[in-house]
């Protein structure tokens, strides 16, 4: 019987279908594994911004993360927007019972256009509740300052991080002022690898949320940290250089540009 690996997602839903679990769909299916979605929000937003969101229920939320846990095997746990704290303590209660599976999570603090997806309450919550029982996560510079809580330096954030328990930091580089983009993986307090890729002249809705599911992907494949990350910010980049206009704000990530290159 043929089989797949499974990657359960916790993320929200984004309308236009740039972000969120679409995107979490897109690239996990591109990288040849099974998503199954558990909505954490409905949001309202379009290509330029974030309007409002609410939360699900979150005894709704862990009966279906349990339910399905209880038939597939997971081989990861994807956690993008959470937006709220109850939403947070239920992904909590759920990975405490299954600390075997690895868990990659996209710290969504806020919408690319600048709206806001999460108040210090679950900043708090995120640091005490999600990142101990976390593999890797993917912060962007201005995301990794807000977890850290301080306006230090990215090395004096790593260390911040690494105190809460994650075992490995992938820091992305895309706000910082540098000519090429820089992503570097930390394991701890110590770069073990960085990645260079030309800096591309457009903003994209999701980008974050492709990359943070795709590295899901080939984790649950069992690819090693390093290749896993290589890969993952491979594959994003390019979904960025096949991104597709659909709005008049950020551009979507073309996620399938291996099937379609149109
Ligand atoms: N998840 C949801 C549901 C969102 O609405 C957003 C942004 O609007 C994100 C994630 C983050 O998107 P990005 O990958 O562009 O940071």
């Amino acid at each position: 019987m043929k089989t797949r690996p499974v990657v359960l997602c916790f993320s929200g839903l984004d309308p236009t279908g740039g972000a969120g679990i679409q995107a979490d769909i897109e690239a996990i299916n591109s990288h040849s594994c099974h998503a199954t979605p558990i909505i954490t929000a409905l949001t309202i937003q379009d290509t330029h911004n974030v309007q409002h969101f609410e939360i699900v229920s979150p005894q709704l939320l862990r009966k279906q993360a349990e339910t399905v846990l209880g038939d597939m095997k997971v081989s990861a746990i994807k956690i993008g927007m959470l937006g709220s704290v109850s939403i947070a303590d239920a992904v909590h209660c759920v990975l405490r019972k299954h600390p075997d599976i690895p868990v990659i999570l996209d710290p969504i603090l806020a919408a690319g256009g600048g709206g806001e997806l999460a108040d210090e309450h679950l900043i708090e919550a995120i640091n005490k509740l999600i990142l101990p029982y976390t593999l890797i996560t993917t912060p962007n510079t201005i995301e990794a300052k807000r977890l850290a809580h301080s306006n230090c330096k990215n090395m004096q954030c790593i260390h911040e991080l690494a105190k809460t328990g994650v075992k490995y930091v992938l820091l992305t580089g895309t706000h910082d002022d540098t000519d090429q983009v820089q992503h570097r993986l930390f394991k701890g307090d110590e770069l073990i690898s960085d990645f260079h890729y030309a800096r591309l002249d457009n903003s994209y809705h999701g980008s974050g949320c492709t990359l943070a599911a795709s590295l899901a992907a080939l984790i649950a494949q069992g690819v090693d940290i390093v290749n896993a990350t290589q890969n993952a910010l491979d594959y994003s980049y390019h979904t960025l250089t096949h991104a597709h206009s659909l709005g008049g704000g950020q551009l979507i990530p073309n996620r399938y540009f291996w099937a379609h290159k149109k």
